[in-house]
């Protein structure tokens, strides 16, 4: 059966302006991604992993280019559309784990639910408490992020993507701020969710030693997708 396609980028380029200068960060990019596969963008710091993946989540726009989300041309969505969709369909897991502070393990995980109007208020429990257990942090859900390792509040970010049941999990560079160890723990969950549970992963990264774990590597270089 043919997979579906829920990513599909056609000559998509993105320049920032920097007083005169104008830096090309993403050149005529093409890309598919497939529903179930688990992908890594490699690439060196400036390659322009965080600008591709910030297009696909809908939290920048190129200058030009067609950028198709299951399906949809993007572009020819409103803010809100294009919002609702983000919230909707995908998940996003960031180097810095972007974590409420104030927050507990749980309410961090609920917190993008409880502006999705299309889950009623058992069912997000439900998740949360799904998506929690998936990550193997289930004695911390009261627990603040403070009182977390870095591998611990990895997870949180995980489960918080997972919640949503999103169609593609973003991660850029989401082992960058941790140890080797907690590394690796951290691409065996994503392996074993991609695997176990068919959650279709596209991650950047600039380590070389995590690209043995993945069965699709798409290298970037200067903001060119190598082919
Ligand atoms: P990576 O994530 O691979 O390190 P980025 O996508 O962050 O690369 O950046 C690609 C290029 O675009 C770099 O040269 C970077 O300096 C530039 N860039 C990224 N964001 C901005 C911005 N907001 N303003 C100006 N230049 C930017
Ligand atoms: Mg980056």
């Amino acid at each position: 059966m043919q997979k579906k396609s829920i990513v599909k980028l056609e000559a998509v380029n993105k320049n920032y302006q920097l007083g005169q200068t104008s830096i090309s960060a993403l050149k005529s990019v093409n890309l598919e991604i497939h529903g179930g596969e688990f992908t890594a963008v490699v690439g060196a710091s400036g390659s322009g992993k965080s600008t591709l993946l910030n297009i696909i989540g809908c939290i920048d726009v190129p200058d030009s280019g067609v950028v198709l989300i299951d399906g949809v041309d993007i572009s020819k969505m409103s803010d809100n559309q294009q919002s609702d969709l983000r919230n909707q369909k995908i998940g996003y897991i960031f180097q810095s784990f972007n974590l409420v502070p104030v927050l507990s393990v749980y309410e961090n995980v609920e917190l993008p639910l409880l502006i999705n109007h299309e889950v009623s208020e058992q069912e997000r429990a439900r998740r949360v408490k799904e998506a929690i257990l998936e990550v193997g942090l289930e004695p911390f859900s009261k627990n603040r992020p403070d009182q977390l390792s870095g591998g611990q509040r990895q997870r949180v970010a995980i489960a918080r993507a997972l919640a949503g049941h999103p169609l593609l999990v973003l991660a850029d560079e989401p082992t960058a701020n941790l140890d080797s160890e907690n590394s690796g723990k951290i691409i065996e969950l994503m392996l074993s969710l991609n695997k176990n549970k068919n959650v279709t992963f596209l991650f950047s990264t600039h380590d070389e030693k995590l690209v043995s774990r993945v069965s699709r590597v798409v290298h970037i270089k200067d903001g060119a997708v190598q082919t």
